[in-house]
């Protein structure tokens, strides 16, 4: 489709926060050096937002999806599928995903290390291949490893329920029977407990585990799965908004989301120079992107990394990065493209986790009234023309301010 404007959304993850006292009282974003972020909050229109709705603390996950335009209340089935689909395993509605750990279980199947001593790939990638594609009466196990220790675990086939108990202990003791939680999941819970004992049988003489056990390592000869969610019925993207779509995330979860809603996943390589080689390289990819795609979600994660680590220093620096990575947009995005700063939540550094606080947005748009507001920041945001939304409003807005709405009536 060539009507209508590109848009990009870049997603500065964690970035909003609260007064920080030993900042006397402002926000790291307040203190950031930042004058290219400024200059698409002086060239465009801000507002703030509250992703989920007011004083909902988002997930990464139910925050990305709000802000593709899915509302969470309806489309959010659990963590589970997300990160399945962040592996690459992309299910149909219906499918049921598990997270999962390889672990070290006794022969009385009592759990005696929950990582497995920290086993990771290509360890983890040749024992998940040994049990992708079981057959459990009509249900397919579909198993592949992911970061570490952990895997993810897909059930498909018909009947299935997210309604089940954890087989994973989340202690050392005894693995779990998995049970159903509803009467419908009792062929779900029954296939789980199959599953993990045929896993044991299949991992515990396992080559790979031979190996480990030679060379004095506990052996992963069990894989406990934990978290059970349904793949969501999301109606794709592109059919959704008549556009196609990218997203540039290096977090495995926002890989999930952009997968699971027919985003195609774009790996941020094969860029040069740039102080911070993973923004930039992100950058690129989201520009290269453009040239291509109607519509880019790039997210970049590093500010919601300092939060959680509750170093305001280091936020600020992060903020700077960000900055340099926004010359980059602001010096080779496409003429006419709709962009849009925003976080998905807002990750306060003295509080270390994600809040319901709304976050500042500014949509840059060629033609789109400048507002006076000439800081991205929570506070100069606020005094901006948008006033305050909610995620889920942010996709029609940039599809109209894209020239890409349908009028309603005459
Ligand atoms: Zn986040
Ligand atoms: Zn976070």
């Amino acid at each position: 489709m060539d009507d209508g404007r590109k848009i990009l959304v870049i997603i500065m993850d964690g970035l909003g926060d609260r007064a920080v006292k030993s900042l006397g009282h402002r926000t790291p974003l307040q203190c950031a050096n930042k004058p290219n972020l400024d200059w698409f909050a002086a060239n465009g229109t801000s507002g703030i937002m509250d992703i989920i709705s007011p004083g909902v603390r988002p997930g990464s996950d139910t925050s990305h999806l709000a802000l593709l335009g899915y509302d969470p209340f309806k489309v959010y089935t659990g963590r589970g599928p997300f990160e399945a689909a962040g592996v690459g395993l992309v299910g149909k509605a219906g499918d049921v995903a598990f997270r999962c750990n390889f672990a070290t279980v006794d022969d009385r199947m009592n759990v005696t290390d929950r990582r497995a001593g920290r086993i990771k790939a290509p360890d983890t990638t040749e024992l998940a291949r040994a049990l992708d594609g079981m057959r459990i009466g009509d249900v397919t196990a579909v198993v592949k490893e992911a970061t570490e220790h952990r895997a993810v675990l897909m059930l498909q086939g018909p009947g299935l329920s997210p309604y089940v108990s954890d087989a994973d202990p989340h202690a050392l003791s005894a693995v779990q029977s998995s049970e159903p939680l509803r009467p419908e999941a009792a062929l779900t819970a029954e296939a789980v407990n199959e599953f993990v004992r045929r896993s044991y049988e299949v991992l515990k003489d396992h080559p790979v585990n031979q190996r480990r056990i030679a060379e004095g390592l506990p052996p992963a000869n069990a894989l406990l799965p934990r978290g059970a969610g349904v793949f969501p019925d999301i109606q794709p993207f592109q059919e959704k908004y008549g556009m196609t779509a990218s997203g540039v995330a290096g977090v495995s979860l926002i890989r999930g989301i952009c997968r699971v809603c027919g985003l195609e996943v774009i790996e941020a390589t094969g860029c040069t120079g740039g102080t911070d080689t993973d923004m930039e390289a992100k950058a690129c990819a989201a520009l290269r992107e453009l040239e291509r795609k109607d519509f880019v979600l790039m997210n970049v994660k590093a500010t919601d990394i300092d939060s959680h680590d509750s170093d305001p220093r280091r936020k600020i620096e992060s903020i700077e990065r960000l900055d340099a990575m926004a010359r980059t947009i602001r010096d080779n995005v496409p003429a006419g493209t709709v962009v849009a700063l925003a976080a998905d939540h807002c990750t306060p550094v003295e509080k270390g986790d994600h809040s319901g606080d709304p976050v500042p947005l500014t949509i840059y748009a060629e033609d789109g009234i400048r507002d006076g507001v000439t800081s991205y920041d929570e506070v100069s945001c606020a005094r901006g023309a948008l006033g305050r939304i909610r995620g889920v409003d942010l996709m029609p807005i940039l599809i109209d301010k894209a020239d890409r709405s349908v009028k309603f009536g005459a």
